[in-house]
């Protein structure tokens, strides 16, 4: 967390040298129970987050109870004097958060999708020194989530954060959103000063999955966290199952491990440098291999080409695949690495051939 001192002194100021901690339940459902989780909280946690108003994927689901929820918070800032932080998805959201001296306003994943809507929030915000943080957008589309963050500094919003709470896919995955950890690491390149938070409560959707992420995204350099925390969370209006105890999350909290970005003993340097010179050379070999596959690649190509057959074999492919999977199981790589690699491969394989036989 040494990355610290890049960070905007607004985020430095708030936040110390620890990683920011943003935690509540995912609804407000009733007075008592804002309150309650507030208290047991109130010394883990800088931010108190509730939902107000809920974007529920499907109808039928609690939708929020509404600007009401925004007087229980002001309750919560009253007894506790934490800082308090809503999800907004219109002006008129805004509007009342405002009106209710709500610290931090985010925009969440299903809004970051939709400029218009983010627009709107970006206008009714002008001229306010909120904190304003925006989150992923639900599909992998870095340049939205920019977009987002452009739109709000261009309303002169000075205090910008980034939530990273992973993004929707089809297939089945042991998370509720897929991490794809490159996209915020890329942000985080472009973007050093602007503060970078998980959520990995919405990540896993599994409470039991929540440490290793949280552990993960500060091995990543990540300023904060959010974490969902309920005190009976089993029956919360929702997102039940990926919401902690505040004992639990004073378990994930204090076992999270700490690093240093980096570190200046000659020991280390020297034996870090070995290590990459090493990674360099295999790099390398990994470029020449890959050269001489193509060009294999490139002459099964011209054969095809000579006796009209098409480029893609679906059989081989296959095979190439399991037999892939196999081995990498045996050398213990991931198979979700695996395939990634050689669907990679094959497809440049196969690009390459469809250019040749086509080339007049
Ligand atoms: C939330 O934080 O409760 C929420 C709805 O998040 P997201 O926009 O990430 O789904
Ligand atoms: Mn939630």
């Amino acid at each position: 967390m040494t990355k610290i001192s890049e960070k905007a002194l607004w985020f430095k100021e708030l936040s110390g040298d620890k990683p920011l901690v943003i935690a509540g339940p995912c609804s407000a459902e009733t007075p008592d129970q804002v309150l309650e989780i507030a208290h047991a909280i109130k010394n883990k946690a800088t931010i108190y987050r509730a939902g107000i108003w809920k974007p529920r994927t499907r109808p039928g689901g609690f939708e929020g109870v509404g600007a009401i929820g925004l007087k229980w918070l002001q309750q919560v800032k009253n007894d506790t004097g934490m800082l308090l932080a809503t999800e907004v998805a219109t002006a008129e959201h805004v509007d009342l958060a405002l009106a209710h001296d709500i610290d931090l306003l985010w925009i969440g994943a299903r809004t970051t999708v939709n400029p218009f809507a983010v627009q709107e929030i970006a206008d009714a915000l002008k001229g306010t020194d909120k904190m304003v943080f925006i989150k992923n957008p639900v599909n992998p589309d870095l340049s939205l989530w920019i977009g987002g963050f452009e739109r709000l500094q261009n309303a002169g919003i000075k205090k910008l954060g980034f939530i990273h709470r992973g993004f929707s896919s089809y297939e089945k995955i042991k998370y509720r959103n897929k991490p794809e950890w490159q996209i915020p690491i890329d942000l985080q390149i472009r973007f050093p000063e602007i503060p970078l938070i998980n959520d990995p409560s919405h990540i896993t959707g599994n409470r039991d999955l929540i440490q290793q992420v949280a552990q993960k995204a500060l091995d990543l350099n990540f300023d904060g966290l959010m974490i969902e925390t309920h005190c009976t969370p089993d029956s919360a209006w929702s997102d039940a199952a990926q919401q902690v105890t505040p004992i639990q999350l004073d378990t994930i909290l204090s076992e999270l491990v700490l690093r240093d970005i980096s570190n200046h003993e000659d020991s280390y340097l020297h034996e870090m440098q070995r290590y990459r010179t090493r990674i360099d050379d295999i790099d390398t070999q990994i470029l020449k291999l890959l050269k001489d596959r193509m060009q294999i690649a490139d002459e099964i190509g011209l054969l095809k080409k000579a006796k009209n057959v098409s480029v893609l074999q679906p059989e081989r492919w296959q095979e190439v695949l399991i037999k892939m999977k196999r081995e990498g199981k045996e050398n213990k790589l991931g198979e979700a690495f695996i395939t990634s690699l050689f669907k990679a491969i094959h497809d440049e394989s196969i690009t390459r051939q469809d250019h040749i036989i086509n080339r007049k």
